[in-house]
C-alpha cells in the first residue's frame, strides 16, 4: 500500500525559537490527538533542520526535510547546501522544483533532474513538485505542461530510483491564493500523473507512488481532498505555520 504523507513547507518563515516552538507543539499535539496512518514531514528553513530533527527524533510519525538542495555534491558553490549535508542533519526528505524555485530562481526541468539525482544519491526522498500556471490551465495547456515537467524532471530515473520519489501536484494558481483546486480537478491530474508513470514504467510502480496535492489546503477542505482515490496526502504552506491548523489537516487523514 502506498504511503500517505503530509508535509508542511514553512518557506522563509519563523526564526529559530519560533520554529522549534512550532515543532514541539506539533509533535505533542500529534501524540495526543492523532492515531491515523499518515507520515508527517516538517520542512523548515535550512538553518532549523538539524535542531528540528533532534526534537522529533522520539516521535516515529514525524520526519523532517529541506526545501531545496544543490545539484552538486560539494565544492566551491558559495551559499549552497548539499544533499549530504541535509542527510547529516538527520532529515530524510527534500522538496525539489517548488514553483517558487521555478519562478523566482529560474530552475528548469533539466536543472531539477540533476537535483533529483543528488537527492537520491544521498539516500534522501525527493518531493518533486509540478503544476501549471493559471494561464496554462485557461489555455488547456496543463496536461502538456505537467507531462513535460514529469518526463524531463524524472523519467531519466530507473524504476528502482523512481520508486523512491514522492510527487506533489501543486497548481501554481492555488498556492498561497486561498483558491484550492476542486477535488475533481486534483483527482483528474493525480490520475493523469499516475498514468504517465504507468506508461513509462509499470502500473505496479505507478500504484506505489505517493502523489500529494498542494495549494491552499486548509482544515476545512482537507477531508474532501483526501477522499479522492489518487490523492495520497498534501504539501502545505500557509496552514503549516500554525500547529492547530496543521494538526487539524493531518487529522483529516485516517
Ligand atoms: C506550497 O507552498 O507548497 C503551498 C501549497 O502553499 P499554500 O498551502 O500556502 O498554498
Amino acid at each position: 500500500m502506498r504511503k500517505k504523507i503530509i508535509a508542511g513547507n514553512w518557506k522563509m518563515n519563523k526564526n529559530l525559537e519560533e520554529g522549534l516552538g512550532l515543532v514541539s507543539e506539533i509533535s505533542n499535539m500529534l501524540k495526543d490527538e492523532y492515531s491515523g496512518s499518515a507520515k508527517v514531514v516538517i520542512i523548515p528553513p535550512f538553518l532549523h533542520v538539524a535542531a528540528s530533527t533532534k526534537l522529533v527524533a522520539e516521535n516515529s510519525r514525524l520526519a523532517t526535510g529541506a526545501q531545496n538542495c544543490s545539484n552538486h555534491k560539494s565544492g566551491a558553490y558559495t551559499g549552497e547546501i548539499s544533499a549530504d549535508m541535509i542527510m547529516s542533519c538527520g532529515a530524510t526528505y527534500v522538496i525539489i522544483g517548488h514553483s517558487e524555485r521555478r519562478q523566482y530562481f529560474n530552475e528548469t526541468n533539466d536543472w531539477l533532474a540533476k537535483k533529483i539525482d543528488a537527492v537520491l544519491e544521498a539516500g534522501l526522498t525527493p518531493i518533486y513538485c509540478c503544476g501549471e500556471t493559471l494561464e496554462e490551465r485557461e489555455t488547456n495547456a496543463h496536461f502538456t505542461v505537467l507531462e513535460t515537467q514529469i518526463s524531463e524532471g524524472l523519467f531519466h530515473l530507473n524504476a528502482e530510483q523512481m520508486a523512491q520519489v514522492v510527487i506533489a501536484y501543486e497548481p501554481v494558481w492555488a498556492i498561497g491564493t486561498g483558491k484550492t483546486a476542486s477535488t475533481e480537478q486534483a483527482q483528474e491530474i493525480h490520475a493523469f500523473i499516475r498514468g504517465l508513470i504507468g506508461k513509462k514504467y509499470s502500473s505496479d510502480l505507478a500504484e506505489e507512488i505517493t502523489i500529494q496535492y498542494g495549494g491552499s489546503v486548509k482544515p476545512d477542505n482537507a477531508k474532501e481532498l483526501f477522499s479522492a482515490p489518487d490523492i495520497d496526502g498534501a504539501l502545505i504552506g500557509g496552514a503549516a505555520l500554525q500547529s492547530r491548523s496543521f494538526v487539524d489537516i493531518i487529522k483529516s487523514m485516517n
